[in-house]
């Protein structure tokens, strides 16, 4: 199977997945918003197992009840997400992967919290919650 690397901004943390995703999706949750700074992010969804930590260590961050959210404590780089909903699951955040172009997007999730100024021109399907998972 094919793998991807990625890291932070800074360098100090990398990582490597493997292939095949379980999902790539764009979430517009109030969570993601506050705790990435941007108005959308970007996730591709595997097992843990599939995910290796090849440089540094991730600082966690528990963003709510059952959920962790990895960064860069160096430079601030959000770069994973995990929680209870998704048992043995990893979700890395597309943008951090040397090549994000690897996993575009096929659903908008949560886009009750959809900031209203916030458009993007795609056909993608767009669900008011995480009701549905995903899948590629
Ligand atoms: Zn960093
Ligand atoms: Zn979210």
């Amino acid at each position: 199977m094919a793998s991807h690397e990625g890291g932070c901004h800074c360098g100090a943390i990398r990582y490597r997945i493997e292939e095949p995703a379980k999902f790539s999706s764009l979430c517009h949750c109030r969570s993601c918003q506050r705790s990435s700074g941007t108005p959308v992010s970007a996730f591709v969804g595997v097992f843990e197992v599939q995910f290796e930590e090849t440089k540094g260590c991730r600082a966690i961050y528990l963003s709510s009840p059952g959920v962790r959210r990895g960064f860069c404590q160096i430079c601030g780089t959000s770069l994973t997400f995990a929680g209870e909903n998704w048992p043995s699951e990893i979700h890395i955040y597309t943008a951090t992967l040397d090549d994000p172009e690897a996993f575009a997007p096929k659903v908008h999730t949560m886009m009750d919290d959809n900031i209203t100024w916030f458009h993007t021109a795609d056909d993608l399907p767009r669900l008011g919650s995480f009701a549905a998972k995903p899948k590629d």
